[in-house]
């Protein structure tokens, strides 16, 4: 299980780059991740399984933890016995414990609301980070060793100023496209057996107890092994209100994006 309190570090890190890939392993009978098949979907019906001082583990849920450098859900729990905010999901070993501002009871069922502006701004951002990986990765540079929601760093790199323009142009042309996000699970051995270096290198930063991987796939932009929650297609990401490039210390280049609110 990774540790996102500590993000903001800057070394290179597998487990961040290839987002929730301990999710693939599996999830408890406890924990349900409804956000893995639908990533629209935001009211669900559960049962409390395991409860403490202001928080409840459901045996199904669509609150998205946080992981994989993309940010937990907000929403509410309603219940026979009133409503309860919830203020952040954290996946604990195979379970997500959602923290509230109440206790619920065990056996309690509840009717799960998940704040949707929240998490759409999040996965479109989530989204668009795969996708200017992708472009960057056409271009044949050396992979990022760090990204989270609005920037990716390379080290070393060749990029300049103009290659992330291009990269801007052909992004914002791609959410014109509206291009499809497709999301599938590989068997490792498969992914090895596909003589894909990118992938296979990948893969040998994974635990080997990892037996299957989940793709995501932005049309033929980018592709990448992620757990997170993401768009259907690239209309959905919206187009860049800003890209540039910083020169960073010791031949660090950071790529940093923001995108239009609507
Ligand atoms: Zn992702």
């Amino acid at each position: 299980m990774r540790d996102n309190a500590s993000r903001s570090s800057s070394p290179p890190d597998s487990a961040k780059l290839i987002h929730g890939f301990d999710d693939v392993q599996g999830v408890s009978v406890n924990s349900l991740p409804l956000y893995a098949d639908d990533s629209h979907l935001t009211e669900f019906d559960a049962t409390v399984v395991k409860a403490g001082p202001r928080f409840v583990v459901l045996d199904r849920t669509a609150f998205y933890p946080d992981s994989g450098g993309q940010p937990s859900d907000i929403g509410i729990l309603r219940h026979s016995g009133g409503v309860a905010l919830v203020s952040k999901a954290v996946k604990r070993g195979l379970e997500i414990f959602h923290y509230l501002d109440a206790d619920i009871p065990v056996g309690t069922a509840v009717h799960g609301v998940v704040d949707w502006p929240t998490r759409n701004w999040n996965m479109r951002r989530h989204s668009a980070e795969h996708l200017v990986t992708g472009l960057i990765e056409a271009l044949v540079e050396p992979p990022k060793v760090f990204s989270d929601l609005e920037k990716l760093e390379y080290q070393p790199s060749s990029l300049t100023a103009e290659m992330v323009k291009d990269v801007g142009r052909r992004f914002d042309e791609i959410v014109d496209e509206d291009a499809l996000v497709r999301i599938y699970y590989e068997d490792r051995a498969k992914i090895n057996a596909s003589g894909d270096p990118r992938k296979i290198s990948f893969l040998q930063k994974i635990p080997r107890s990892v037996n299957r991987l989940r793709i995501v796939d932005i049309g033929p932009y980018a592709s990448t092994f992620c757990f997170g929650t993401h768009v259907k297609s690239t209309s959905e990401i919206g187009h860049l209100a800003e890209l540039h490039l910083e020169d960073a210390k010791k031949g660090k280049k950071v790529v940093h994006f923001r995108l239009k609110i609507a």
